[in-house]
């Protein structure tokens, strides 16, 4: 039985979508304005698992992630490059669409831009006036906390606490002019900074504020009502928080069901910053000569909710790891043997997919669900010589289910075949081969050694098997 640790009850529960069989999921998106970082990746490598063991789990999920393409951070960085918002935020929206399909992460079913949302956005706001939960200072709108019920329970904040945090600080010159130093802007008005980005409106010419984005895009796309919302614990307050506000605020609906939230990545022990040096795009990994399915292997295998240390010598394990299950797919591969069963595959593979579903359900204790993966694996390979040429191809369809999953089993063994079969294509080591298998057949050993040699020297590991010889890559 599937159960999630929900951030907003604080507790496991047990997963009951709305609608039988059918998930209705919201997560957060990047803002535009530069390449997303892999602590970024780390929260949609979480959520593309997420989506994938539902799905596996017999669900169809609708998942909807939105592109912020503007908000402060935005409007700043396109003005000083010289460019309009949109050629801006369209190029950073485009390297990341290119950052999910290097990870093998399967495209959200929407992807909304927030700009292609104003007019809903709009809507909501005009109808929080209404209802006395939000009110207009200087041109700008402000969304009231004191008038939202249960402010602040998704980050277990009451109420008086945010006051007497607040305290002390309402006297300072505030930027929006808020009645309350934790009012938060909907709306916000022109100002000469903005330049051209602005939207001539109902309630004034200006632009949206950050967490009405996500209402807006996600009450359009998913409904009142959704099942599961994520995004990286930084995200819980305030983000998250007021996403509830004013959501709840204007349906007078409860707005999500489950909030699930990834815990952040480190490197080397301390927060990514640019001044620090430690601050990586997936680019820079690429360029350290790093496999992009490697650093997705690194950002799986710590449950979501552990914060994950990282580190560049993390790809010495995972290496080892890939060629564990390339390994295995290439020997899988290579069986012929038509004999007798002699092992009850069945069995193997029927217990390791209830111990890999019954970690997985546990709110997704992939390192549990791994290691019983490797378990499998070792077993097989104990008995690899007794499995036959039909058994292996059941093995084979077993681990590319699980990796419907995990996502990057299949394509890294794909990667390894082409790399092999272009390695043997330019080095011309068929024929090399060929003579060898020759002199092998006239038992001219001392010949048949000196062309193993020729062969290894060319970055190749041969391998002499019942059914003749193999090539390998030697890294
Ligand atoms: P942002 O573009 O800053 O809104 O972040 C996009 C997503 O990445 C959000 O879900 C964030 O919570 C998440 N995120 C940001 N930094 C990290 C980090 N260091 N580790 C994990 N997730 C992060
Ligand atoms: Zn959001």
């Amino acid at each position: 039985m599937l159960k999630f640790y929900n951030t907003l009850t604080r507790k496991k529960q047990l997963f009951k979508p709305i609608k039988d069989r059918k998930v209705l999921m919201y997560s957060c998106g990047p803002t535009a304005y530069n390449y997303v970082h892999i602590g970024n990746l780390r929260a949609y490598i979480f959520v593309d698992i997420l989506k994938r063991y539902l799905q596996y789990s017999g669900y169809s999920v609708k998942h909807v992630m939105n592109i912020t393409d503007v908000d402060d951070k935005t409007i700043r960085d396109s003005r000083k490059a010289g460019k309009s918002l949109k050629e801006f935020t369209k190029f950073y929206e485009k390297e990341f669409v290119s950052d999910l399909r290097s990870m093998n992460i399967e495209m959200p079913d929407v992807m909304p831009r927030a700009t292609d949302y104003i007019f809903e956005m709009v809507k909501i706001i005009k109808r929080l006036e209404t209802k006395g939960l939000a009110y207009r200072s200087d041109g700008s709108i402000y969304f009231k906390i004191s008038k939202s019920k249960n402010y602040g329970q998704l980050a277990g904040l009451e109420k008086r606490t945010l006051r007497e945090n607040a305290s002390g600080r309402l006297s300072i010159d505030d930027e929006y002019k808020k009645e309350d130093i934790n009012d938060f802007v909907l709306w916000k008005e022109w100002r000469p900074e903005d330049g051209d980005v602005y939207w001539d409106t109902e309630i004034g010419r200006g632009r949206p504020g950050w967490h009405i984005e996500c209402s807006a895009m996600s009450i359009k796309n998913l409904g009142e009502t959704f099942d599961i919302h994520c995004g990286g614990e930084d995200l819980i307050f305030p983000h998250h928080t007021n996403e509830i506000a004013q959501s709840e605020g204007v349906t007078g609906k409860k707005f999500v069901n489950y909030w699930l939230h990834n815990a952040h990545l480190l490197v080397d022990g301390q927060k990514m910053s640019k001044s620090l040096g430690n601050f990586y795009t997936l680019k820079d990994v690429i360029k350290k000569g790093y496999n992009p399915l490697f650093l997705k292997i690194i950002l799986i295998k710590t449950h979501y909710r552990h914060i994950l240390d990282f580190n560049f010598n993390n790809f010495i394990e995972v290496k080892s790891i890939a060629e564990k299950l390339i390994n295995f797919l290439f020997n899988l591969d290579l069986i012929e043997n038509n004999g007798k069963n002699k092992v009850d595959i069945d069995k193997l593979i029927g217990n390791c997919e209830k111990e890999f579903r019954k970690a997985m359900d546990d709110d997704l204790n992939i390192s549990e669900a791994l290691a019983k993966i490797f378990n499998f694996i070792n077993e097989v390979n104990k008995s690899i010589d007794s499995i036959n040429f039909q058994q292996a191809g059941k093995i084979r369809k077993f681990i590319l289910k699980i990796d419907g999953v995990l996502g990057f089993i299949e394509k890294i063994y794909d990667n390894y075949l082409i790399k092999l079969g272009n390695k043997i294509k330019d080095t011309g080591v068929g024929e090399l081969l060929k003579k060898r298998e020759e002199a092998r057949g006239s038992g001219d050993y001392r010949e048949s050694d000196i062309l193993r040699d020729k062969i290894q020297s060319l970055g190749f590991l041969l391998e002499d098997t019942k059914s003749g010889s193999v090539l390998k890559l030697k890294e």
